[in-house]
């Protein structure tokens, strides 16, 4: 699916840009890159800022108008810094994420069109792309490099095509560990720390079990809330045995890998 979906640069003054786009469209999936008529590729220095995306560089098709970057292609979203005077249908780069996806799951081709850094898209070039698409910045300061605004859409589109594919956008070990960590705690174990608690509640003399006054219902209402995992009860458990250690005078040393 990603396939369909090609960078256009426009006329590029500074190569080392050119660099930037084809490591940001790597690092989020996309390989196809355009060039509109660049001032100055290949280049050496497109190469170095590309920092190992030189595959998408070789792979780049040069050439000389956007009429030329957009044959064959079903939609082209065209990117601006600024609001223009005619007033288009205007995405933001999560919407123009989704359109792109939503065609290129049709079989359709995409372009994501992208301007010159000191004077953007004209006019003309704009009105060749059937949407435009802001990066919703500080209007006081709106235009972004250009390598860093093929990211945010490279980004986006990312995002839609794991969604699209059903894929986790967690990296699976960290989410491995969060799931250990997040592990519930059963019935039993809770029953076994309520007795612990009770227990050492009345040994620091908190319980008074003559007048108990509803305290351990209330503690239970309180942890039954907190969905407690395995590994907090571990420590809960930790924190009364200490207490009770401390409470009957005994020494209380702990390694501090203890929980
Ligand atoms: N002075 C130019 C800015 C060009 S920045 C102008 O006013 O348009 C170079 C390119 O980066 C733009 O043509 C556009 O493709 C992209 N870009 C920069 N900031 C952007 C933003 N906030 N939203 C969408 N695209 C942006």
């Amino acid at each position: 699916m990603l396939q369909n979906i090609r960078v256009v640069l426009v006329n590029t003054s500074h190569p080392g840009n050119i660099g930037g786009a084809a490591r940001a469209m790597k690092n989020m999936g996309l390989s196809r890159l355009v060039l509109v008529d660049p001032e100055d590729f290949p280049s050496s220095e497109a190469v170095a800022r590309a920092s190992g995306a030189t595959d998408i560089l070789d792979g780049a098709i040069v050439v000389g108008t956007l009429e030329e970057a957009l044959v064959g292609c079903n939609v082209a979203l065209g990117t601006s810094a600024r609001d223009r005077r005619i007033p288009w249908p205007l995405l933001d780069p999560r919407e123009c994420a989704t359109t792109a996806l939503q065609q290129v799951e049709l079989g359709g081709e995409v372009a994501l069109v992208f301007g010159r850094e000191y004077a953007g898209l004209t006019n003309d070039e704009l009105q060749r792309c059937q949407f435009h698409v802001h990066i919703p910045s500080n209007p006081e300061f709106s235009s972004l490099n250009l390598a860093a605004a093929v990211q945010v859409l490279a980004y986006e589109v990312r995002m839609a095509w794991l969604a699209a594919e059903g894929q986790p956008t967690k990296m699976s070990k960290l989410e491995t560990t969060a799931m250990l960590n997040t592990q519930p705690v059963t019935t039993d174990e809770l029953e076994l720390f309520y007795g612990h608690l009770e227990g050492v509640l009345v040994e620091i003399g908190f319980l008074d079990p003559a007048s108990p006054r509803h305290l351990m219902s209330r503690l239970r209402r309180l942890y039954g809330r907190s969905g407690i995992s395995k590994l907090e009860m571990n420590i809960l458990r930790g924190v009364l045995t200490e207490t009770q250690k401390a409470v009957r005078g005994e020494s209380h040393k702990r390694r501090k890998d203890d929980v």
